[in-house]
């Protein structure tokens, strides 16, 4: 079974480990089976692009790459700090994570 990603595309993250500790950004793709995510602005690698529609001339385009997934933690809206988080159920029965430092629900 791949590896349980505990971040999901839109969550504002801070890196905290490897060649990008400290940057913080928007998680823009989740690839759980690698167990890697992409973050906006952090691991820009530049990408060779062939003449297209979108991008007529072709050329290298810059682009953020997967990072591991273990070196990104949520930042907690409620702290403005990355955090660890918990999970739990709410009355519905639907899944919430909950941030360990103040308590509240960052879903
Ligand atoms: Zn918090």
């Amino acid at each position: 079974m791949a590896p349980k990603v505990h971040v999901k595309k839109g969550d504002i993250v801070k890196v905290v480990a490897g060649d990008n500790n400290g940057k913080t950004g928007k998680v823009l793709e989740v690839i759980p089976d690698k167990g890697r995510v992409v973050v906006e602005g952090v691991n820009i690698i530049k990408k060779h692009a062939r003449p297209s529609q979108k991008n007529p001339q072709g050329g290298i385009i810059d682009r953020p790459g997967p990072i591991a997934a273990a070196n990104v933690m949520v930042v907690c809206p409620n702290c403005d700090e990355a955090v660890r988080t918990g999970n739990v159920r709410r009355s519905d029965g639907s899944a919430a994570r909950t941030c360990k430092r103040c308590g509240k629900a960052i879903d």
